[in-house]
């Protein structure tokens, strides 16, 4: 093991301490907006990174790095067998470990997960309406996302964290029921604006509802107040006035990577299910580690190799100028 971590830094100077790795790129969802209703192409299974593989890159960011945060995402995580195997390796690198789910199979799996090491967990629900969250998802599945929340809960994950994308048109009607049904539950919502990352090329700059849109309307029925010292957490928060401070579903968050960028603070890199590694979601390139694995690369190969990607990450994504391009690939295939 390498003794002492060094810092994986840009050329920006952002340390980077959180990798997200996408475990599969198959769902049992089909979000509108990520990918089409049918003719997706998964990977062969053969391409995906083994348990082992994904684990030894999470171990060399830990070891040689001093990484800090592994966030398990996909397509849908736990559509991938045997999930908590993967979770129990990742556990052992004594780092904050969470998940990014559709929450469908939490009430099968919560327990287990919480018994192989997860400790944090965030599903993602764009509804509170059968019928609409059946057009949003393409799958008559409300029933089950809520039962997973309330496994989620029971199985001691905490915080729980509720992800609603919030698109004008179709669900920025439900903000306030977001908000109440966070407070009565107890988690914490997270909404995020719309990206320019869906697979069907539909995304326009006038289907985001704003951060400044978010707050203003749930302030206007619970009042808020900022929550300061973000750090280089995607979400800024705020409080609910009528509540404790740090109580369950005190607060509310947005994730306004349109409107507000947080990419000067970002210190993030992402591996997709096939081993390829992005050091930004909307990055034009990416570093094959799965050749380098499958070559027989050594622990300082492969560090060097994060190094020089990572060197070479650019100040931020740019949605909204002339020059942004869009990434070819889903926020499935990428990992979100
Ligand atoms: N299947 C899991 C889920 O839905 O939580 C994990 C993967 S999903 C790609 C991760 C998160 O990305 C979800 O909360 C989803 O709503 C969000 N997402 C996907 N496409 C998005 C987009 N174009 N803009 C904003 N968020 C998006
Ligand atoms: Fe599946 Fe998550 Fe994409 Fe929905 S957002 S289709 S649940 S990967």
């Amino acid at each position: 093991m390498a003794s002492n971590p060094s810092d994986l830094v840009d050329g920006f100077g952002r340390v980077h301490r959180d990798l997200r790795i996408s475990v599969t790129d198959r769902c049992n969802f089909r979000c509108s907006y990520c990918m089409p209703a049918e003719g997706m192409e998964w990977l062969p299974r053969e391409d995906l990174l083994s348990y082992e593989e994904l684990a030894r890159v999470a171990r060399i960011c830990v070891e040689r790095f001093g990484f800090d945060g592994i966030r398990l995402t996909g397509g849908e995580p736990t559509v991938r067998a045997h999930l908590p195997v993967l979770i129990e390796k990742l556990s052992k690198l004594d780092v904050d470990l969470s998940l990014t789910t559709n929450g469908t199979s939490l009430p099968l799996l919560a327990d287990q997960l919480v018994a192989a090491g997860l400790q944090r967990i965030n599903i993602s629900c764009d509804s509170l309406r059968a019928d609409r969250f059946e057009q949003i998802t393409r799958r008559d599945e409300l029933p089950k996302v809520l039962a997973g929340i309330d496994a989620a809960l029971a199985a001691g994950l905490g915080p729980v964290k509720l992800n609603v994308v919030v698109m004008r048109g179709v669900n920025d009607d439900e903000i306030v029921d977001f908000a109440t049904f966070g407070r009565d539950k107890g988690i914490s919502v997270r909404f995020i604006e719309f990206m320019p990352l869906d697979a069907q090329g539909e995304w326009t700059n006038e289907q985001v509802v704003t951060q400044d849109e978010i707050v203003a309307t749930i302030n206007s029925v619970y009042p808020l107040e900022v929550v300061a010292g973000r750090g280089s957490a995607p979400a800024e928060r705020w409080r609910y006035l009528d509540r404790e401070s740090g109580s369950a579903g005190s607060d509310v968050g947005v994730i306004a990577s349109v409107t507000h960028s947080f990419c000067d603070s970002c210190d993030r890199v992402r591996l997709t299910a096939e081993g390829m590694l992005r050091h930004c979601l909307f990055a034009t390139r990416e570093l094959d580690l799965r050749a380098m694995l499958r070559a027989d690369a050594t622990d300082d190969e492969l560090a060097a190799a994060i190094t020089a990607e990572v060197g070479a990450k650019w100040a931020g994504h740019q949605i909204n100028q002339v020059h942004f391009i869009r990434p070819a690939r889903s926020m499935s295939q990428i990992g979100g």
